[in-house]
């Protein structure tokens, strides 16, 4: 097959991998950085130009999209729909998990274990905002953080106020949650491919630290989880409409609770924590499930 890996960095662990493991499976691979496609999408014959030659005979794309091009990332990808191209990931569903509150809203609506949460923009009415998920302890996120940037605890409501006022004059939207105490500074990352959890990781904190992002000095180790947490996760994907995606949850008196479908999961954690060949089970996925024009949404949305 050919494979195209829209990523804008060919050194980064993640692409690295998947070149990697596509080659050891003789597939012919290219990474083509989105930012430099360009297309004509009027005419009935779409096609995708890329440093001045055409972009030709891809059985399949793996978008590596970055949260900061979003935009012009997925217009790329719903290109290559309308081609034809299975994309492993299509454009709608990237766009949908990127939007953290269309995304919590969509799981709720099917039912799926997420933390009390309440959001707004710019209310004056702190307090109401503060008792309508229960009061401190709360968790205070700027929607568009990630690593763990713009997530605060606060531990008592008048901290919670001073925090939602703070937020409330850089005209940010914000999330306010309910503080999941028992999971202790712990999270799960569920690695989804399919109807399947291929790999899971337990993040901690370091000392004292509730968010447990590597970035912010966590680390990882393995995990069993259980048969609630191997269905939440495969239905929190399937909901978003990602093929692949690594769910973050947190594991709570009430069951596992979801914090995140990400669709663009980093290999580099979940591949050095468990020992397994996760980029080699994308480009297995993708052999047997890739064919000209399977696409659900045909660039459409
Ligand atoms: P980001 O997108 O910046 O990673 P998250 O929503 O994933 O933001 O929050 C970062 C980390 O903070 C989570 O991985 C988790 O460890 C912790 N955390 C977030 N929300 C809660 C909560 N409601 N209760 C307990 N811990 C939380
Ligand atoms: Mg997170």
């Amino acid at each position: 097959m050919k494979i195209g890996i829209l990523s804008r960095k060919a050194e980064l662990y993640s692409t690295r991998r998947l070149v990697e493991a596509a080659r050891d499976r003789d597939h012919e691979v290219r990474v083509l950085n989105p930012l430099r496609c360009y297309m004509d999408i009027t005419s009935h014959h779409p096609e995708i130009h890329y440093k001045g030659e055409k972009l030709q005979g891809f059985d399949a794309i793996i978008p590596r999209i970055g949260a900061s091009i979003t935009f012009y990332g997925t217009a790329v990808v719903r290109q290559f729909e309308m081609i034809g191209v299975f994309c492993l990931n299509e454009s709608v569903a990237i766009s949908r998990s990127r939007d953290k509150l269309r995304s919590l809203q969509l799981l709720a609506r099917k039912g799926l274990g997420l933390p009390v949460t309440g959001f707004a923009h710019s209310t004056q009415y702190t307090d109401d905002l503060i008792s309508l998920v229960g009061g401190a302890p709360l968790v205070v996120k700027m929607i568009e953080g990630t690593q763990g940037v713009g997530v605060v605890l606060a531990e008592t409501d008048k901290a919670a106020q001073s925090v939602i006022q703070a937020f409330r004059s850089l005209k940010a939207n914000i999330l306010v949650q309910e503080y999941i105490k028992e999971s202790s500074g712990r999270d799960i990352r569920c690695w989804v491919i399919g109807d399947k959890v291929v790999a899971a990781m337990l993040r901690q904190g370091p000392e004292g630290e509730f968010r447990s992002n590597l970035h912010r000095g966590g680390r990882a180790e393995t995990i069993r989880i259980t048969p609630e947490e191997r269905s939440t996760a495969v239905r929190a994907a399937k909901i978003m409409g990602l093929r692949v995606a690594g769910v973050d949850m947190l594991r709570s008196n009430h069951g596992p609770v979801i914090m995140e479908v990400n669709s663009s999961p980093g290999l580099e954690g979940i591949e050095k924590t468990t020992g397994k060949d996760v980029a080699g089970m994308v480009i297995a996925y993708i052999e047997k499930n890739a064919a000209p024009g399977k696409t659900r949404t045909k660039g459409r949305g």
